[in-house]
């Protein structure tokens, strides 16, 4: 490398470290964004225009934000930037399942996926980078947790997701399952939420959103009284002593706790709480834990997704076989709790739930 090179790229470097000290705008909400316009001078219908360029159009420079005036787009590229979170490596599945391995400033990555399915399009979003929960059956549980995602690289996901989407496409469903615990990032999530939901943000409706949690009991609580997204459960278990096992955080919140809370939880009339249920041969999925699981969900009005395991290096745990499956579904279906099987997607690229980021870093 001659001299000259290396000081372009040394100050090139420089200039993206600088960057990053700038406030990311593009997790500011209207009234936050309206602050910004009005200490700088500019009249406040300003903040409407900047939150259009943010969210609606998803613009990612402020010279993009054409009908604002010279002086306050100077001003905002002064002090603050735009996280824009690329898709460093997308991977297509047969099944027409993408996932994005997305690179963030700080070179962490994360995973989403975009699953396509029966007319909808569903965006299946990260929370965190890695997981605390020490789930035994999740590949993201063995990362450890790295750290929380801001609400930008939140919506980032979806911007990147976007990009990948093919002529027609659009995303009718959102769901927090991908990597992290959505409710261990709690003013993240809510402030991600926000901007999805709002009017003057991505506009989209709560009711196509989806957070998955593995049971934190006082968020569970929190997240539906603030916005009413769908909540998904992730239960695996009829008893404590399997719960604690599979989920360790059931030690602090555990079943009886869990079913109790979601009892009270303010769901309207015709939704039901979803729960999930990975199913581990010998494990979880006997006839015994089909009858387990009508009971306990029996004071609740509650749907159950039977989700088939996917495997991962170092795993001891199989899948439950197809058979049985179905076998503990018609248990369910008798004693009337709605059940679905979900069936594995995107398995051929490593997209299956808890398989993402092992399978980039199966060699460390
Ligand atoms: N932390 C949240 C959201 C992420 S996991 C939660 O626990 O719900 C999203 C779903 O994928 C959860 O139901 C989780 O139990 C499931 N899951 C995790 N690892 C899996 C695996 N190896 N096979 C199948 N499902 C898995």
């Amino acid at each position: 490398m001659n001299a000259d090179s290396d000081t372009a790229e040394r100050s090139s470097s420089m200039r993206d470290m600088r960057e990053l000290t700038l406030r990311d705008m593009r997790e500011l909400t209207l009234d936050e964004v309206r602050q910004i316009v009005v200490d700088f001078g500019e009249r406040e219908f300003r903040a409407r225009q900047i939150v259009q360029w943010l969210y609606a159009r998803g613009v990612e420079s402020f010279d993009a934000m054409l009908d604002l005036p010279a002086t306050l787009r100077a001003h905002l590229k002064q002090n603050f930037r735009i996280g824009v979170p690329a898709a460093s490596v997308v991977s297509r599945a047969t099944d027409g399942t993408r996932k994005l391995l997305i690179r963030l400033a700080d070179g962490e990555e994360i995973e989403s996926v975009i699953i396509p399915a029966e007319g909808r399009v569903t965006l299946c979003m990260s929370s965190q980078v890695g997981c605390a929960m020490a789930c035994e059956f999740c590949a993201t549980a063995r990362m450890g947790l790295h750290r929380n995602l801001t609400a930008s690289e939140m919506l980032g996901q979806i911007f990147a997701a976007r990009s990948e989407l093919l002529p027609g496409e659009e995303f009718t469903n959102f769901v927090f399952m991908g990597m992290g615990e959505p409710l261990a990032n709690y003013p993240r999530l809510i402030q991600t939420l926000t901007i999805m939901t709002a009017e003057w943000g991505m506009n989209i409706s709560p009711r196509r959103i989806t957070v998955s949690t593995v049971g934190l009991i006082p968020a569970m609580e929190r997240l539906l009284a603030e916005i009413p997204v769908n909540l998904a459960v992730s239960l695996h278990a009829t008893t404590n002593e399997l719960r604690s096992r599979l989920a360790p955080i059931n030690q602090r919140y555990p079943l009886e706790d869990l079913i109790a809370a979601c009892r009270k939880l303010p769901i309207k009339r015709r939704n039901r709480i979803m729960f999930e249920y990975v199913m581990l041969a010998g494990v979880n999925d006997s006839i015994a834990d089909a009858r387990g699981l009508l009971k306990l969900l029996a004071p609740l009005r509650a749907k159950i997704n039977l989700i088939f395991y996917n495997p991962f290096d170092g795993s001891n745990l199989r899948t439950s076989p197809r058979a049985a499956v179905e076998a503990f579904q018609a248990i369910l279906k008798n004693g009337n709790l709605t059940a679905t099987i979900r069936e594995s997607r995107g398995l051929d690229i490593a997209a299956a739930c808890g398989q993402l980021y092992a399978e980039q870093h199966r060699a460390t």
